[in-house]
């Protein structure tokens, strides 16, 4: 019997586990808003271990391996608020929109995620109540705070160097879509960094179909934004974490003086 053979439970979050998300420096003095949402590789309770081994879930299928450590640092450099998802993207992905099949994958690269397989439109509205409305709620009431301030959104991920036999060159890429005002100077100042190779829409870009967040709380805004993707070896450690916290801490600003973004 899986978790799946029983009705779905009200809430799909105990009061004993961890809220959906994390907020850390609500009221930070910086333009720049960190949003991490693939940090966490925590499953609810009631969703089992959807099938997958411990060593699975530890794995890129089920998180963005350093990109909170990364973006926690970033926090504290620049004063910036952050907010994360503390759940897996298996149990469902928050930067999808629930409605598509991607939010909760069957397949992730190579492995079955047993658990994401049949589940009942009930059991997906449980998971989207539980972790990806609270999350985007948190986000749209962090900015909406803000008023007039200056806002600039910086999407944090991290992506696995060896993809379904590819092995990728970057180190990072910065992503967008729409609006390429600051992915622009912030792609040409990474270019310039000694030894970096930077993908320009790589390892992949922000489309309507395959993105949410950025979509949602930068386009649709009209708020800056970037999309940064770095190389999950580089920052696994502490050492790689702050180095690339400290680079994008220090080019971020001046990517927006570049572009004419206030910050
Ligand atoms: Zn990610």
């Amino acid at each position: 019997m899986t978790p799946h053979d029983h009705a779905a439970p009200i809430s799909l979050l105990a009061p004993d586990e961890p809220p959906a998300v994390t907020i850390e420096r609500a009221n930070g003095a910086s333009a720049f808003v960190l949003l991490v949402d693939h940090a966490g590789n925590r499953l609810p309770r009631a969703l089992g271990s959807l099938g997958l081994t411990d060593a699975d879930l530890l794995r890129h299928i089920a998180w963005d391996i350093g990109a909170l450590a990364t973006a926690r640092i970033m926090s504290s450099l620049l004063d910036a608020p952050m907010v994360a998802q503390t759940y897996s993207r298996l149990a469902i992905d928050c930067n999808r929109d629930p409605s598509w099949e991607s939010a909760m994958p069957e397949i992730s690269e190579h492995t079955t995620i047993p658990g994401n397989i049949g589940v009942t439109a009930q059991q997906r509205a449980a998971r989207r109540d539980a972790i990806f409305l609270p999350y985007h709620t948190a986000i749209r009431a962090l900015i909406d705070a803000r008023n007039t301030r200056p806002t600039v959104l910086v999407a944090v991920h991290s992506f696995t160097p060896e993809y379904k036999s590819f092995r990728r060159p970057w180190h990072c890429g910065v992503l967008y879509n729409h609006n390429p005002a600051l992915a622009l100077p912030l792609l040409e100042l990474l270019r310039a960094e000694p030894g970096l190779e930077v993908g320009d829409n790589e390892p992949y870009s922000i489309t309507d179909d395959s993105d949410y967040t950025i979509p949602e709380h930068g386009e649709r805004r009209g708020l800056p934004h970037i999309e940064l993707e770095i190389r999950q070896d580089l920052i696994e450690h502490n050492a790689g974490q702050r180095a690339w916290a400290e680079r994008i801490a220090r080019l971020l600003p001046i990517a927006c003086t570049k572009a004419g973004i206030a910050h």
